[in-house]
């Protein structure tokens, strides 16, 4: 066993424990800490015979089993926690060492974290993982942010131990500095959310519309995970839809309880969007649509209300439209992505992160849990121009929602019709009317301010502000 680790690990719940053990699989020494010592024994005692573990009790042998300059990676609770670690730890660190964050953190807090540690000399990387338990351990995606000088000796382990894609690059590259990191992480989240909604959406149009059974619409989602929607949400859902449950013989999905739940980082994806004022309306949507789920009594007591009288397709009628919903699921995945990608531009813009939005979807095509083949796409679209103002300018995007905005709209409206309720679908596709719009109401909104509040307006035929006496006595 070595006496000094390259690496170590504090926190070693599902995610800390399981990416200490990928470290240790790829050849390097680990040295393991969690604040309930029978954990880091646990450990060790467990798979010890994966790798080299240094299993330390105190926060003083933790840091003492580690090479200089040390690296530290904290995989604890977000929040509080993680403050009251890095207290336990930063004042036995020296200079030039190194804390890494892999917990879920609001960016803001990364900031704050970094500039404080800034100042004793240390370096702390704000690290967004993606993939779950099985990604920490199989490879994740990693988008670590923090000092550029850092990656230069962090960056080569982190590339060892995270996913690759399917051309084998790895799925890690220095994000931007302090917390460009945690922010793309937190937008991840938020398109994470977006797909799951919409996926949610075409199966519950497939179910009500269409008249099919779970059974029967994950074979359709297999289909579909064959073309160009191909993913690992996809995937999955096909798994949780073809799912029986035991105990009753019925479909696994009739006997979970219809409520979403959420740790907040789409909510933080929509928070951080108002604030930048960047339109992420199919993220706020699917936050909202998990939201709204959650309000038992409130749907209790709504169930009532009037609705539509549905008629259920015929057979012929019923796979025509099983189409159409691919066609609108994938063209509103594109406005997803357009919006989650937007926002990642003006959080970059506004914090001078200069953050390579081709480097970022190259770096989400494994190991996490939006990766799929359409982030090729996106790559191609930031590698043919990478200041693209919007997905949605790339010909290659255009081309395919032109082609599938007729299904999208047909959609839409059949929903609307049989009051199946898709607000990710609508939210997108209003998104992309709105963009293409010649005109827009907000003419009407700003001469509506401009009654009431004197706001001014800007004119199309002059420059500079204008106010107009409306008459009366206002
Ligand atoms: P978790 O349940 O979020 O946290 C449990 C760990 O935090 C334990 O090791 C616990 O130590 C430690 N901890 C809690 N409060 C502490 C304190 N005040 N001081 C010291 N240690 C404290 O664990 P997790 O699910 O493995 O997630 C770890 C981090 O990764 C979180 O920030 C999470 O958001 C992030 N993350 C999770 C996933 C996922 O799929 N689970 C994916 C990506 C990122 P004790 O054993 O002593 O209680």
């Amino acid at each position: 066993m070595s006496t000094s680790a390259q690496i170590g690990v504090t926190g070693l719940a599902v995610m800390g424990r399981n990416l200490a053990r990928n470290f240790a699989r790829n050849g390097y020494t680990v040295a393991v800490h969690n604040r309930t010592a029978s954990r880091t024994h646990a450990l060790v005692e467990e798979f010890g015979g994966e790798g080299d573990f240094i299993a330390a009790e105190t926060a003083k042998d933790f840091v003492t089993a580690l090479e200089r300059p040390r690296r530290l990676v904290i995989m604890v609770k977000a929040g509080e926690p993680t403050d009251a670690v890095i207290q336990e730890f930063a004042p036995l660190l020296e200079p030039g060492d190194m804390i890494i964050d892999g917990g879920n953190a609001h960016f803001a807090d990364t900031r704050r974290r970094e500039r404080d540690l800034r100042e004793q000399g240390i370096h702390f990387v704000g690290m967004g993982v993606s993939g779950g338990e099985e990604g920490a351990l199989h490879g994740p995606s990693i988008m670590p942010g923090g000092p550029k000088e850092s990656y230069d000796s962090l960056g080569p382990m982190l590339e060892k131990i995270s996913a690759k894609a399917k051309d084998g690059a790895p799925c890690v590259t220095h994000v931007g500095p302090d917390g460009a990191g945690h922010f793309v992480k937190m937008v991840h989240n938020g398109i994470e959310y977006a797909d799951m909604q919409l996926i949610g959406e075409a199966y519950q149009l497939l179910r009500d519309v269409a008249g099919y059974s779970p059974a029967r619409i994950a074979e359709i989602f297999r289909t579909w995970n064959t073309g160009r929607l191909d993913s690992y949400l996809i995937e999955i859902t096909a798994e949780v839809l073809s799912h029986v449950d035991a105990a009753t013989g019925k479909p696994f999905v009739d006997v979970v309880v219809d409520q979403a739940e959420q740790k907040g980082t789409g909510r933080w994806t929509v928070q951080i969007a108002l604030d930048l004022g960047v339109p992420v309306s199919g993220i706020a949507e699917a936050v909202f649509a998990r939201s709204l789920s959650g309000h038992a009594a409130l749907r209790e007591a709504s169930r009532g209300l009037a609705g539509p009288t549905a008629t259920p397709l015929g057979e012929a009628e019923a796979a025509a439209f099983a189409d159409r919903v691919e066609q609108a699921l994938y063209a509103s995945k594109i406005v997803s992505y357009t919006q989650g990608f937007h926002e990642i531009a003006a959080g970059s813009e506004e914090y001078d992160w200069n953050v390579d939005l081709g480097a970022v979807s190259s770096i989400w095509r494994g190991g996490c849990i939006i990766r799929a083949a359409f982030l090729d796409r996106i790559r191609a679209a930031y590698d043919a121009r990478a200041d693209l103002p919007s997905l949605l300018s790339d010909a290659t995007f255009a081309q395919e929602i032109a082609a599938a905005q007729d299904d999208w709209r047909e959609v839409v409206v059949a929903a609307t019709r049989q009051g199946v309720p898709t607000p990710g679908f609508s939210a997108a596709l209003a998104y992309y009317d709105a963009l293409r719009a010649e005109r827009l109401p907000a003419a009407l909104t700003q001469g509506q301010r401009d009654f009431f509040g004197a706001h001014t307006y800007r004119r199309v035929d002059q420059e500079g502000s204008f106010h107009t006496l409306w008459g009366g006595d206002r």
